[in-house]
């Protein structure tokens, strides 16, 4: 038979703001454990939760960016369970009246097209503690630092088709967050994690199969084998006459495979309420108008503008729109140099493999866009090819200062004199006669060994097009 997988996302993004959703506590990640957790936090009697009011604006700004609406009034409810790290006994989230719903992205698929994925809904909660297992012997520390931290949790219809779609949506969602600024995007560090819902059903039937939810993934790669292999499961198990239950699994990545965690809960065991702590937020047409005054140009409409401004193929504009970090050294350096398609090249071939090697993000790179562009000048006005661009860079790289202080210093100026090209091409001849018989006697292919002796004595620094159109002159003379 033959069987289609359905896939749901819950996409956790944790917003980045100081202070925490509900308290004044700090967020920033990797201090001494239970030293930023307030009584807020803990969850003694008596405290009031306040909520930040910079959550909502981002909550607002990613509503607009994937064209949802904004709900004028929604409700923070308490989800009621108990665990170690959720020392109140519930979490504050929100259920009926969530503050973003019906929205969508777009997804690029692996044949060029493109799909629609729905977004059911994005709500705000807060994070919970965490239990740590390591050092501890036989017990378990907690460590309530991230209860409170103030997280959007996207969800998606089941409208994605393959693990390769699901990764794409994630993907497009992380590139999108971090370019709105409203979450670090930090996956080592769980600031964007993913629960992933998959079900399979024989193909051409319309009702969904039972799902299994694979509870925080934290990597794109996780998530694709992830849900390869509960497909595999599924299908298997249905295929043998079993039936898929309705559960929550845990991925463990060392054995690639999924495990049964506990049943599913149903949302009537969390006995949702309206938390009575907290009001309904309020969101008026105005603030909405607001925060959409402070939005940056979205990933799709800069990879549009860098096609029609840049002429640019859709593979390059993608890829240097990928984060606004790379698009902005990308247009700092066109700024400076106008040559965007050299640049295009330049930014996706040596600067990236540099980054690389160096480990080392866009922003922190030790050459600036604007002494990127004076390289790229030179290529264009002929003073250094191509090839020797390479050595500039890499001295640059390192510290040597600017371009055009490493031509020098380096002697590395393009030699476009003709009479000087000249004489190094009658040396080369000279020196080599029996190479010249065999030229003249038909023998095409050692022109390439000419060019190869004039450049290798001008270090590479004769100018290649004019060293083929004398020697062709000259071997073709006399
Ligand atoms: P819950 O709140 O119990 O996690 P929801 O109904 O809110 O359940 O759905 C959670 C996610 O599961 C959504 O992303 C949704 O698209 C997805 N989903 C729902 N039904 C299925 C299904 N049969 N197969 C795959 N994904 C599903
Ligand atoms: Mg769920």
């Amino acid at each position: 038979m033959e069987w289609e997988t359905v896939i749901g996302l819950e996409i956790h993004a944790q917003l980045n703001t100081a202070s925490k959703i509900f308290s004044g506590a700090a967020t920033a990640y990797g201090a001494e454990p239970n030293r930023q957790a307030c009584a807020v936090d803990l969850g003694l009697p008596g405290v009031l939760p306040v909520l930040n009011a910079a959550v909502v604006r981002k909550a607002v700004m990613l509503g607009l960016a994937i064209d949802a609406e904004i709900a004028p009034r929604s409700v923070f409810a308490r989800k009621n369970y108990f665990y170690p790290d959720l020392p109140k006994g519930y979490q504050i989230s929100q259920y009926e009246l969530p503050i973003v719903a019906r929205g969508h992205l777009e997804i690029d698929l692996e044949d060029g097209g493109r799909k629609r994925i729905g977004i059911t809904r994005a709500h705000l909660e807060e994070d919970a503690g965490k239990s740590v297992h390591e050092g501890f012997g036989a017990m378990t520390g907690i460590d309530l630092n991230r209860a409170g931290t103030p997280l959007v949790e996207i969800v998606s219809e089941p409208d994605l088709r393959s693990a390769k779609e699901a990764v794409a949506y994630m993907k497009k969602l992380h590139a999108l967050v971090r370019y709105l600024g409203i979450c670090d995007g930090n996956m080592q560090e769980g600031s964007f994690r993913c629960d992933a819902n998959v079900s399979v059903r024989p193909k051409g039937q319309q009702a969904f199969g039972t799902r299994a939810e694979i509870k925080n993934l934290n990597s794109f790669r996780f998530v694709e084998r992830a849900i390869n292999f509960e497909v595999e499961r599924q299908i298997d198990l249905l295929e043998s006459g079993g039936t898929v239950v309705q559960e929550t699994r845990l991925y463990d990545p060392d054995r690639d495979e999924t495990r049964s965690m506990r049943s599913k809960e149903e949302a009537n065991d969390y006995r949702y309420f309206p938390d009575p702590d907290l009001l309904p937020v309020t969101i008026h047409a105005q603030d909405i108008e607001s925060v959409r005054g402070e939005m940056p140009e979205l990933p799709d409409a800069k990879r549009e503008r860098f096609i029609r401004d840049y002429a640019l193929s859709v593979y390059d504009a993608g890829t240097l729109t990928a984060t606004r970090e790379l698009a902005d050294y990308y247009e700092a350096v066109v700024a400076g140099c106008d040559a965007p398609k050299l640049a295009a090249n330049w930014l996706m071939g040596d600067f990236t493999a540099a980054l690389n090697r160096s480990e080392l993000e866009v922003g922190q790179s030790p050459v600036a866009p604007q002494a990127l562009a004076q390289l790229l000048t030179r290529i264009q006005d002929e003073t250094i090819s191509g090839k020797i661009a390479k050595e500039v860079f890499d001295a640059m790289w390192a510290g040597e200062g600017d371009a055009d202080r490493i031509i020098a210093a380096r002697g590395l100026k393009q030699i476009t004199d003709t009479g000087a090209i000249d004489r190094i091409i009658d040396e080369v001849i000279a020196a080599n006669p029996s190479q010249l018989e065999q030229y003249r006697s038909g023998k095409d292919k050692l022109f390439g060994f000419f060019v190869g002796q004039v450049m290798k004595k001008t270090q590479g620094k004769a100018n290649p097009a004019q060293v083929n159109e004398r020697l062709r002159a000259r071997l073709q003379g006399d």
